[in-house]
């Protein structure tokens, strides 16, 4: 005899709810970032009436024009040893647009990025400007142009911002790829900035403020904090926050990756509750480069020392060092941040290859960090150190759980 209409809604109500609640569960056992974000202390960015705030409170700092003066009559930075003329690869575009099955990164230059994860295209902080400067004839030069322009690139899904600093955040740049053939990528943004880029005609955008956790092109984003600052003019100071981006694969990914991108930033304990909020990064992208002199640049930049630092408290497998080689911003000749970087990481016992730069252009496949992405198909891998103790770290790194 057949069950009566209402029990059968009921078991079918029950059997839904039995599913999502299953779903929900081997959701969270399989992703235990939602508790141990909570549990880390990442909070909202502190708001006083003056704008937003750091963790540990505003940024104390030198006085500027005493900075201005030393570099005037000092003549710095030095130019760099070989001149303004670093190494260059030459970007396999055909390889990048047709690129979706490789985790793959390529430098475009200062913070500016290409990430290739999970078949998704993601920028970091797209400059393609001649200056990072709110005019076309004045304010810090590029020294060295961008390695992909935005008619080279594949279509773009994801767009992250750091912060609203003119090495970071381009109007023209962000005007070009919103214009992208086939549609604008998402713009996820720090709180403060979506107005600014409705302004500009961009309106795919999504504003964060730390610790916030978004989906966008099928990836789970977080925003998390940084020490820093924001200005585009003497009158707007703080007004916008600033921080770094946490890319995951989502919970049961078949090949699960997790990026973070650290924006810029001085050192401060918020790296060791993003390493307890996330667990692991197979891939950190670190700024070395912005540090002299120390007195002034201290509290709002890291130098390659803490690089290495943030590299240890947020565990990540490997970092590429950014924020470097590309605008003259700060008082180091702009060739200096690697070899700071190459000392600090022999002297942290850092394996060879865990913590490096690229040369502009360079694309390295991720899964494979010591390979370029043109060497793949005529070589096989480089070989890892051959250094026992380094070998032993790196398989240890490559163990950490998520
Ligand atoms: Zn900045
Ligand atoms: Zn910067």
């Amino acid at each position: 005899m057949p069950l009566p209409l209402r029990v059968r809604l009921l078991l079918a109500a029950l059997a839904i709810s039995a599913t999502a609640a299953s779903c929900g569960a081997s959701a969270q056992q399989n992703d235990p970032t939602p508790e141990r974000l909570a549990a880390s202390g990442i909070h909202h960015a502190p708001r006083a009436d003056s704008g937003f705030e750091n963790d540990d409170g505003p940024l104390v700092r030198g006085s500027f024009l005493k900075w201005r003066w030393n570099r005037l009559i000092h003549g710095l930075p030095p130019p760099p040893a070989n001149g303004y003329a670093f190494p260059v690869d030459h970007p396999d575009v055909g390889w990048i647009s047709a690129n979706r099955s490789e985790n793959a990164m390529t430098w475009i230059g200062h913070a500016s990025t290409l990430l290739q994860i999970g078949g998704v295209n993601i920028l970091t902080d797209p400059v393609f400007s001649g200056r990072a400067s709110p005019v076309a004839f004045a304010g810090p030069k590029r020294r060295m142009p961008p390695a992909l322009t935005p008619d080279q690139l594949p279509h773009i899904d994801v767009v992250l911002i750091s912060h609203n600093h003119y090495d970071h955040l381009d109007t023209a740049s962000v005007q070009a790829l919103n214009a992208q053939p086939g549609g604008p990528p998402v713009f996820l943004v720090p709180l403060g900035i979506k107005d600014w880029l409705a302004n500009k005609g961009i309106t795919n955008a999504q504003e964060l403020d730390w610790g916030d956790q978004t989906r966008a092109a099928g990836l789970d984003i977080w925003f998390v904090p940084a020490t820093h600052w924001s200005a585009r003019s003497l009158a707007d100071r703080n007004e916008t926050l600033w921080g770094g981006w946490v890319v995951k694969t989502p919970a049961g990914a078949r090949h699960p990756y997790a990026v973070y991108f650290a924006g810029d930033t001085g050192y401060s304990d918020d790296f060791k509750r993003i390493g307890a909020a996330f667990g692991c990064f197979d891939l950190a992208l670190i700024p070395i480069g912005g540090y002299e002199p120390r007195w002034f640049m201290g509290p709002p930049h890291v130098d390659p020392q803490q690089a290495v630092q943030i590299f240890e408290d947020v565990h990540a497998k490997k970092a590429i060092g950014i924020h470097w080689g590309t605008f003259e911003l700060t008082d180091e000749p702009l060739d200096e941040p690697p070899q700071k970087l190459a000392e600090a990481a022999r002297a942290a016992n850092l394996p060879d290859d865990a913590f490096t730069v690229l040369r502009h252009g360079q694309t390295i496949l991720l899964d494979a960090p010591a390979q370029t992405a043109s060497d793949k198909s005529s070589h096989p891998p480089a070989k890892t150190s051959g250094n026992t103790a380094a070998a032993k770290m790196a398989a240890t790194r490559g163990a950490c759980t998520r």
